[in-house]
């Protein structure tokens, strides 16, 4: 590979950012990465009816969460900007009007009543309507009317958009993509495509296409939605004269039905994000969920989307982004839909809190719990981490732990009537006694006595713990009940099996 690879993420701030997007960004990250390259980010904001207010400030928010920083772009700058498209607006002209002069694209002048009477006249015959090489010359264009006819609409301000000319002799153009090999699509069947507006401003596959080749961009990645416009676009490359770069279409991510590309529609079915952060929709002020308020680490979403798409052909799916950098190559890159499986993303989350060192939640888990855990030592905070971390699949549900924070103030109805018998009350005040004499209060010690207790006793384990966990808990489910003990302490641990005897009896 050459040393100069640069890709670029092209967004358009039409609204939040959806998490094939970011997966977009992904792919294009760790390749440019992976060959000491450039990732660059330009926002692609041509198009102002679709322009929304807020959704570039959260692209790059989204990016900065997930810690996939663009070297070049919008906010960081660089030697190819500007990056934002709407400001390149005389680029764009420039390079139109030498398309115009070397006879590629024409104006035309037709209405967009014109245009759909056309269309409607031939769907009436059972045909399909396009504007290309076989009606352009129906219509009123540059090529069709005489000179003085389009001196005089021009004189007039007649309005006109500019269209790509396709080639008059129908041939194979070839897209080389390097996830899915060499394209054949005949010129023929393509459409003379809008290059400017009738407002002056460019389209999409003339801004985009002018960008890349001023940008220098080695690669494009990009979703596989785009695929369909890139034989228009290397006939774009060919007509300026510019060397075509490379092309990389990426598999559509797909609802968990396998049915049909993820909306955010079945996020909202299936209560699962669909975006990276929070949106809150400019006009009607509704909120979307994010990952990252769901509780989601960007390290986690970051693998979860790594694997949508692209996978190394063994077995591993935990990457960090630096291992994934050294493992990514376009060729690994899927040609069918990925299946977005939300429980995935969840096993993912519980990877990433359960892997490395606990110390690291110490204060994460504070901030969660700002009330309960304020005043918290570091030990303690990593006694829970220790005792809670294989048993939750976000940080934020250690809260809901409610007992590690204060005595039960409620024991679970159903377990009592099931596990809490006659002699349970007795059993308990003698546990007591016996951890009253335990030194030190240690979950091993705490656990020995509690076995010789039960052996001197001729009890069976389940007489004993579950009624023991019930009256330190409330509940039937939670961490080990000698760490937990240890944890509580001595005096905390018998006040509380003193309480619940008490008021269960
Ligand atoms: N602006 C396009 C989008 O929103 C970019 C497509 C491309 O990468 O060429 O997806």
């Amino acid at each position: 590979m050459s040393a100069s690879v640069r890709v670029r993420f092209a967004p358009s701030p039409t609204g939040p950012l959806h998490m094939g997007g970011v997966r977009t960004a992904l792919f294009n990250y760790l390749f440019a990465k992976k060959h000491n390259g450039t990732f660059i980010l330009r926002v692609e904001d041509t198009d102002q009816t679709r322009f929304v207010k807020g959704a570039e400030a959260y692209i790059g928010e989204s990016l900065a969460w997930c810690g996939i920083q663009p070297d070049e772009g919008t906010e960081a700058g660089g030697a190819h900007g500007p990056y934002r498209q709407s400001e390149r607006s005389e680029l764009y002209m420039n390079e139109l009007n030498h398309l115009l002069s070397k006879g590629n694209a024409y104006k035309a002048f037709d209405s967009s009543e014109e245009i759909s009477s056309m269309r409607g006249q031939a769907e009436a015959e059972g045909k399909v309507w396009q504007y290309d090489v076989n009606t352009r010359m129906n219509m009123r264009n540059s090529l069709s009317l005489g000179a003085d006819e389009i001196a005089q609409l021009e004189a007039d301000g007649h309005p006109y958009t500019v269209r790509f000319k396709m080639p008059e002799e129908s041939r194979d153009v070839c897209v080389t993509d390097e996830i899915r090999g060499e394209i054949l699509v005949s010129s023929g069947v393509l459409d003379d495509k809008v290059l400017m507006k009738a407002d002056g401003l460019p389209t999409y596959h003339l801004a985009n296409v002018v960008d890349d080749h001023h940008m220098e961009i080695s690669h494009v990645i990009r979703g596989e939605e785009w695929l369909p416009s890139a034989p228009l676009h290397v006939l774009l490359y060919e007509a300026f004269g510019w060397d075509s770069p490379a092309f990389a279409h990426l598999p559509l991510i797909l609802k968990p039905t396998g049915n049909g590309k993820l909306s955010k529609r079945d996020g909202d079915k299936g209560g699962f994000p669909i975006f990276p952060l929070a949106w809150t929709d400019p006009k009607t002020d509704q909120i979307a969920v994010g990952y990252k308020e769901n509780g989601y680490l960007p390290e986690a979403f970051l693998n979860m989307l790594l694997l949508l798409g692209w996978s190394s052909g063994d077995e591993r799916e935990l990457y960090s982004l630096e291992e994934a950098i050294a493992a990514f190559s376009l060729q690994n890159v899927t040609k069918s839909g990925a299946r977005f499986n939300p429980d995935k993303a969840v096993w993912f989350n519980e990877q990433y809190l359960r892997s490395g060192d606990s110390k690291r939640w110490i204060e994460p888990l504070k901030q969660l719990n700002p009330q309960t855990m304020d005043d918290w030592s570091h030990a303690k905070c990593e006694q829970i981490l220790d005792m809670m971390l294989e048993r939750v699949q976000f940080l934020h549900e250690i809260g809901g732990h409610t007992y590690l924070f204060a005595a039960p103030d409620a024991f679970d109805e159903n377990l009592i009537r099931k596990k809490w018998k006659p002699e349970t009350a007795g059993y308990l005040n003698d546990l007591s006694r016996v951890l009253a004499g335990t030194e030190p209060f240690d979950s091993t010690n705490i656990e020995s006595e509690f076995k010789q207790f039960l052996e001197s006793r001729e009890l069976g384990f389940g007489a004993v713990l579950l009624p023991f966990r019930i009256a330190l808990t409330g509940t039937g489910g939670g961490p080990s009940m000698f760490d937990f003990a240890q944890f509580l302490g001595k005096e905390v641990t018998l006040a509380r099996l003193a309480a619940a005897v008490a008021k269960l009896g």
